[in-house]
Order: structure tokens, then sequence, then C-alpha cells
């Protein structure tokens, strides 16, 4: 279905459009894409070897010719270091004492990836999650990495640190490109139509002022596909009752925030060559995410040939954990570590 104004019509897809703009439909727009156009589900082309421009930065051009995941935050929601930790006179928490220093593997923003690769009319730029802290994230690695566009988001669940940085890609929308396509499932979309309203609906946006232009695109939990990439969803529970979504694309899966893995979400995760798995905490599991201990038992039930951990608190110290994980190569030939932000990995699509 498709819901335009709050009004309800037939949808030839499975994957629903929604928009509250009805000059975004329009074909004759090229950043458009119509409801009719949505690619069918066929299988993703094996991965380009041609090389793409992707931006300019201070007058270097940037060259894309290898699919890759750039890591654009790997802690959670209040961000490490945390404030608190700073202003304890009474304690002294190490971790984010080494996170306050610049470049240091401890400073983490909220989690989520950017997916580049490359198209034959350029490079395209997909993000998993722009949480509170995606301006600072991208003013990171953006021009660090020469990314100018953000061809498409799509969103895991509706939790601030996964959704909060939607209203900052207004200067994308008013400076780089007319509109992002936001893809998302139906119940984090109801939460959207509270948290940014003005988002979902522009026709109260006071006329003159400058809001994310941003296209609505409802997912349900079988594949999809953004720009001839399909992602499959992978459902997971995050907390009781609460469903979140992690994403297959090509042999990578992506699961930042998790509690429980669904028995029928296993087979998804079949044959993984790079699996990034929420790992909060060192010695134990919170009611909404794994903790190390579990996050490895599922990595030896998944047994993908590589894994990222992320969503670290400031409990877990980089250089120690991944010192500890290391070890599992030699004792059972696990290759698991912790990510960092910032950090880029080549996949192949
Ligand atoms: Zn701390
Ligand atoms: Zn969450």
């Amino acid at each position: 279905m498709i819901l335009t104004h709050g009004a309800l019509r037939p949808s030839p897809s499975s994957l629903t459009r929604l928009s509250h703009l009805t000059r975004h439909l329009n074909n004759n727009n090229p950043f458009s894409i119509s409801v009719n156009s949505i690619p069918q589900f066929t299988p993703i082309r094996s991965a380009s070897h041609h090389k793409s421009i992707s931006s300019v930065e201070n007058g270097e051009q940037v060259s894309v010719d290898q699919p890759e995941i750039i890591f654009m935050g790997t802690g959670t929601s209040e961000g490490i270091p945390r404030v608190s930790c700073l202003t304890d006179p009474f304690k002294k928490c190490t971790v984010c004492a080494k996170a306050v220093e610049p470049g240091n593997k401890n400073r983490r923003l909220n989690t989520g990836i950017l997916i580049r690769f490359p198209k034959p009319t350029g490079v395209c730029n997909i993000l998993i999650d722009a949480g509170k802290f995606f301006y600072q994230s991208a003013l990171r690695w953006f021009p660090a990495y020469g990314i100018r566009t953000i061809d498409a988001v799509v969103i895991t669940h509706s939790h601030a640190d996964a959704i909060g940085g939607l209203d900052d890609l207004r200067d994308w929308t008013n400076n780089v490109q007319p509109h992002i396509p936001i893809y998302v499932a139906e119940r984090d979309f109801e939460v959207m139509k509270k948290t940014h309203y003005y988002l979902v609906d522009t026709s109260v946006v006071t006329p003159g002022a400058a809001v994310s232009e941003l296209q609505f695109d409802i997912i349900h939990e079988k594949p999809f596909i953004v720009h001839d990439l399909k992602f499959t969803p992978l459902p997971v529970w995050h907390g009781r009752n609460y469903r979140s979504l992690g994403f297959r694309f090509g042999d990578v899966c992506y699961i930042s925030d998790v509690s429980e893995i669904p028995d029928e979400t296993y087979p998804l995760l079949r044959d993984c060559e790079i699996l990034i798995m929420d790992a909060l905490r060192p010695d134990r599991s919170s009611s909404t995410h794994f903790g190390l201990p579990k996050a490895l038992e599922e990595v030896r039930k998944i047994k993908p040939k590589r894994t990222l951990f992320t969503g670290m608190m400031h409990l877990m110290d980089h250089d120690k954990v991944n010192e500890g994980l290391l070890k599992l190569m030699e004792t059972e030939g696990l290759d698991v570590q912790l990510s960092y932000d910032g950090l880029r990995v080549p996949i192949n699509l």
C-alpha cells in the first residue's frame, strides 16, 4: 500500500514508497525513483572493478574501485567518552580518559556504517542509520574519505541513536542533492511520524524554512533493492518484544542492536563472510544488547569468516579486549575483533 498525505492506495510492489511531496514522484526528476521503476528482486551483480569518481576534496579526486564499509560509529547511545566519567571527582574511568585523546580507538559515536560501492554512473553511498551524533561522524569521516552524497539511508530501528540524525540530513538535501530516500520498517515510520513529524509531513513547516527532504520507503521483513544492491532484513530482538533489523548485503551481515536472534533469522546468516555484531560490554549481556560472551557464542554458531563487533560501551577497552580476542584465533581459529570509528573494510558485493 502507498500512503500519501494519509491516504492509502494499492501498491504494485511489496516495497512501498511514501512521499509527502508529490514532486518526488515525478519521473522526470533524475533523482527520483517511481514505484513502477523500483527494480525487481534480481540477483545482485558481481563486484564491479571499474574506477568511479566519488567526490572532490581539497581538489583531490577520490576514486573508488572496491566496495567497502566505513564505520561511522561503533559506540553506545551516550557516546564514548562519557561526559559523566570525565566529571566524576571520585572515580577514574581509564577507557574514557583514553577516549578523550583525538584518534584514540576508544572514542566512539553512535553505531552506523556507510556502504560505498562503485556504479557505472559514479559512486553510491548508502548509510545504515543516522543517529544523534551523525553530524559529528560525518564531519569527521566524509571530508577525510571524500564522501559527498548520501544516496539512501536504511534504518535498523527507531531509537534516537539510530534516527536522531535525520534532521541533519538537511545539509545534503539543501546543498548536495534534492532528496534522500529513507528505508524504514512501518513500526519505525510510525515512531518517526511523532519524533520527526515535520520531516514526514513538510506541509507543517513555515514556508521558506528549509528542512531535510526525505522520501520514506516502507520495508518489510523481506529483501529489497537500494541502488541495485540487495538488502535482506535480519529480524532480531532488541529487548523484550522490541524488534530491530539487521541487514545482509552481499555476504556481509550487519546486526548492531540485538539481545536475541530468533530461529528463523539464522538461515539468513549462512555463509557469511563478514559479520558485524553488537557487543555492548565485556562481561555480560544487558536486557537489550549482547555482551561479549553471548556475542562470541553466536559467532561460534553462525561461523562467519570474520567478525567485527560494534556498539561498545565504555567498559570495552579497545586494545585490551582486542588482545584477548586475538588469542581466539590461535585457540579456535576465530577471526574476531572490535571495530572502531573510521575503520574501512573492503567487501565483495
Ligand atoms: Zn567511562
Ligand atoms: Zn537501540
